[in-house]
């Protein structure tokens, strides 16, 4: 039998009305319009696609977008500089450097600079450590998104046995420690691993976050499973895929996501999310 989509498009595009409806509800009762920066460092395309769609989707919803593009020559001092000042300005309450920065740049200085009342990714050790504490205050947006979709499948993640494929800082180590929280049973997966397949055979849930195409076959999944696929990675003829085989797993699959229209979406829902949570914090 073929497995459910779980059509991340029609998920993000609902949670994106509710925010919207939150916005104007906040604005009407504090006169808060929840405020987003984007920093984007450099000529990267598929960061400037990433950043402009972020801005679209903070307009419709409501949002005040504000974007500050830099040359890739900008120094760490004038990076470190900009971060100081959306720190301090009230009219920001979510402040988002697009990764990857260029190499003469110290990314992770510039991340520990950002505010940790306004870090909206959750990638500073501060909210880091309070994820690890199960008492998170930003929860990083495409692990948020993540769990989000495994609920909306109705599958009660307690006492599954999950298996998450990639343990980055952004993805893999974050959604793990989601689903412990959620009482699964949580292995993680990563370049080193000993027989692969066979572990993640055994899982109830499969999170594919490496960035390797069609890396997950449908010989390596459980009937049934729930699979949800991070990955997006593009192919020489241009054809946009993720980490997994999705023809072949939606065959065994109980649930899966699509690339494109399954994680991407849901993520940018998550980050106006984690906006609108902020301001109303702030706004306290
Ligand atoms: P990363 O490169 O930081 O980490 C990849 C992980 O995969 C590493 O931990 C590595 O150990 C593991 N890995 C690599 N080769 C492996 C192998 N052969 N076997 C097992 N594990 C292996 O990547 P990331 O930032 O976590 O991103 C992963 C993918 O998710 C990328 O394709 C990225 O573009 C995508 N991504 C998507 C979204 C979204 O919104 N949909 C957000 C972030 C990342």
């Amino acid at each position: 039998m073929s497995a459910h989509i779980i059509d991340g498009k029609a998920l993000a595009l609902s949670l994106r009305e509710d925010i919207a409806h939150a916005v104007s509800a906040l604005v009407e009762e504090t006169g808060v319009r929840p405020g987003l920066a984007a920093v984007l460092v450099g000529d990267d395309p598929a960061s400037a696609v990433y950043v402009r769609n972020k801005k679209i989707a903070c307009e419709k919803a409501g949002l005040y977008p504000q974007e500050h593009v830099l040359p890739a020559s900008t120094t760490q001092e004038a990076l470190l500089a900009l971060i100081q000042q959306l720190n301090a300005n009230s009219k920001i309450h979510g402040i988002l450097v697009q990764l990857p920065l260029p190499p003469h740049i110290e990314s992770k200085a510039i991340l520990q600079a950002v505010s940790s009342d306004k870090d909206v990714d959750g990638f500073h050790p501060i909210n880091v450590g309070r994820l690890v504490e199960g008492d998170p205050v930003f929860v990083p947006c495409t692990p948020k998104g993540v769990i989000h979709m495994i609920d909306s499948t109705g599958l009660d993640i307690a006492g599954k046995r999950a298996v998450v494929i990639g343990r980055s800082n952004i993805v893999g180590k974050p959604v793990a420690m989601l689903l412990l929280h959620r009482h699964a049973t949580v292995t993680i997966c990563h370049s080193r691993t000993k027989d692969l397949p066979s572990v993640v055979r055994e899982a109830d849930i499969v999170i594919a976050a490496i960035g390797k195409p069609l890396f997950v076959t449908p010989d390596m999944v459980k009937e049934g499973a729930v699979v949800i696929d991070v990955g997006i990675n593009r192919l020489p003829d241009g054809k946009l895929v993720g980490d997994v085989d999705f023809d072949g797993v939606k065959e065994r699959a109980g649930w899966i996501t699509p690339v494109p229209g399954g994680v991407g979406p849901m993520t940018i829902a998550m980050l106006l999310q984690n906006t609108l949570e902020s301001a109303k914090r702030m706004g306290k």
